[in-house]
């Protein structure tokens, strides 16, 4: 048995077989080939075997996000066949009788930039198809062929690093776990971790050997046991059934208020990042959905969603809410959040950069895309709406402008849309410094802790270097929360919190406390709260907030 340490960033337990993840992306070695005819029937098979993959992900996509998300894969599938491509593959394999990874590689390289230079936006985004199709072909041909099929048995991932898009394109149902070498506990892969409810690792140093062996991931201690012996997968297998056991007593919660014992009464809802999660929201018998991170539907797909892909999803999980609140926000892509056909240009400090309402505002089209559709999806249920990254009132006086002008154009298409509550995130100090004034211009505020933490104490979220000093209890943190509700409050906006903080029993009593009006969590975090909630009295807190002198530590 080997025993690894890291750091727990979801607590649980996870019993399974390690499957060792490659980026798609490697570097391919040119290799001198003798026999290039048995080096093209080689590609051919490839090419076959890719095919194969491609139609049985259609064929998945069209049975779970239907028929319109899965065009993509036809599309891959046509250019898999396109005369030009294939023949330059076999040409460059027969005329520099090389091998065909580099092949194909380099026909992908090339029809990529060449799509990348064309003055047409459809050319310019087929440039992400043709290289992932290369790269499909790549993995195949070299036996590495991961990209976000992790094959039928439930495996716990054993990566160097993953980015969001990657993690998101995984099959929920077969990831039993996380563990990483990099990466920071404040990440969005992280956050993913919590919302898909699994155990996850970081800052363990993995070893290729470990691929397709037993492990167990106890995400109480942040260890991991590879081959472990008998008595260690008897205790973690115990562990598991307590965890059961103790979901089960909590499952008694369901269908309970969410108020303190004084009579306090709050909104839990469920973060989600895709359509997926709602079974986990309903399972967890949340109020509500506090935020739907819609840049995650950009990050699934190789292409700009369209305003009919769009319209069914918001649709979809408003219909499955069931007249709950759903509180969608837009597009926050930008940071580790990267989407290649965006095209955005490389930046020193992305997290900073040009992201989320920054590209809305610059490329409107993008922006009046989403909100048609979540306009339109709003007439089938209780959907809300809410923007990130605000730094300014002209900023929201921006956005409201835009919410007339696509208002205007479907009352003028005869289209229905629904009473939609706008808020905005408060997630910049900035936005807490002008809080009162932004409060004038909006329904509601929903506090992201994550990304106030970063630029309140000037860390960097991304950098695991720094997790230790990525305090969002550090005093700045919690008066800028409770300045926010202040404003907020005196100014007509209901407050909540979505950012990771909200989730932190520790600091419920106080949110409650300062009077926050909704708390939305990871869905699994739902229950524990409303226990948490339901044994407290809020007339024997000792640290009243209302009391603390702002020259206070706290
Ligand atoms: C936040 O910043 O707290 C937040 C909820 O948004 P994200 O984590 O997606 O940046
Ligand atoms: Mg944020």
């Amino acid at each position: 048995m080997e025993v690894y340490t890291g750091k727990s960033i979801y607590k649980g337990i996870a019993i399974g077989r390690i499957l060792f993840y490659q980026k798609g992306e490697q570097s391919v070695k040119r290799t001198r080939i003798e026999d290039t005819a048995s080096e093209i029937g080689r590609y051919e098979a490839a090419r076959q075997k890719a095919m194969e993959q491609l139609n049985a992900l259609y064929e998945k996509a069209v049975k779970e996000v239907g028929e319109m998300n899965a065009a993509v894969f036809e599309v891959h599938a046509m250019m898999l066949e396109d005369d030009d491509y294939v023949d330059s593959i076999i040409n460059i394999i027969e005329t520099q009788q090389v091998n065909a990874e580099f092949a194909v590689a380099t026909t992908g390289d090339n029809f990529a930039k060449m799509f990348a230079d064309m003055d047409d936006d459809y050319f310019r985004a087929r440039a992400a198809d043709v290289k992932d199709i290369s790269e499909r072909l790549v993995n195949i041909l070299s036996g590495r062929e991961n990209g976000g099929d992790i094959g039928e048995e439930p495996v716990i991932i054993v990566a160097d690093d993953l980015a969001p898009s990657e993690t998101v394109q995984m099959d929920k149902e077969k990831l039993l776990a996380f563990v990483t070498e990099h990466g920071s506990a404040n990440s969005h892969t992280a956050i993913l971790a919590r919302t898909m409810n699994i155990p996850a690792l970081i800052g363990v140093q993995i070893r290729e050997a470990w691929n397709g062996r037993l492990a167990v991931v106890d995400g109480y201690s942040g260890t991991l046991y590879v081959d472990p012996e008998d008595e260690i997968l008897s205790q973690m297998k115990a562990r598991q059934e307590e965890d059961i056991r103790a979901r089960e007593l909590l499952s008694e919660l369901k269908g309970k208020e969410d108020v303190t014992l004084d009579g306090k009464s709050i909104r839990l809802y469920a973060n989600i990042g895709s359509v997926k999660d709602i079974a986990s929201v309903l399972a967890n018998d949340a109020a509500g959905i506090g935020l739907f991170r819609s840049e995650f539907l950009y990050l699934e797909s190789s292409d700009y969603p369209d305003e009919e892909t769009q319209f069914q999803t918001y649709k979809t999980v408003a219909e499955n809410m069931a007249g709950k609140k759903v509180i969608v926000r837009t597009l926050d892509i930008g940071a580790d959040k990267q989407a290649d056909y965006f095209q955005i240009a490389h930046e020193e400090n992305p997290a900073m950069g040009f992201r989320a309402i920054r590209i809305c505002l610059e490329r409107t089209e993008i922006f009046k895309t989403q909100l048609r559709a979540l306009f339109r999806a709003s007439a089938y249920g209780n959907i809300a709406i809410m923007y990130p990254m605000i730094i300014s009132v002209d900023e929201v006086r921006r956005i409201k402008e835009i919410v007339a002008e696509v208002k205007r154009e479907l009352d003028e298409q005869g289209i229905a849309y629904g009473e939609v509550e706008q808020g905005i995130m408060i997630e910049t100090p900035a936005a807490v410094m002008i809080s009162d004034l932004l409060a004038e211009e909006v329904d509601f505020f929903s506090i992201g802790t994550n990304d106030l933490t970063q630029y309140t104490l000037a860390i960097d979220r991304q950098n695991s270097k720094l997790d230790s000093i990525y305090d969002s209890h550090h005093p700045a943190v919690l008066r800028m929360i409770r300045q926010t509700i202040e404003n907020g409050h005196q100014h007509g906006c209901w407050v909540g919190i979505c950012g990771e903080l909200g989730a932190d029993m520790s600091l419920t009593e106080t949110f409650l406390d300062m009077g926050i009006d909704e708390l939305s969590v990871s869905p699994s975090f739902v229950l524990p709260i409303r226990k948490k909630i339901r044994e407290m009295d809020l007339r024997k807190i000792k640290t009243k907030w209302s009391l603390v002198k702002v020259n206070s530590t706290l």
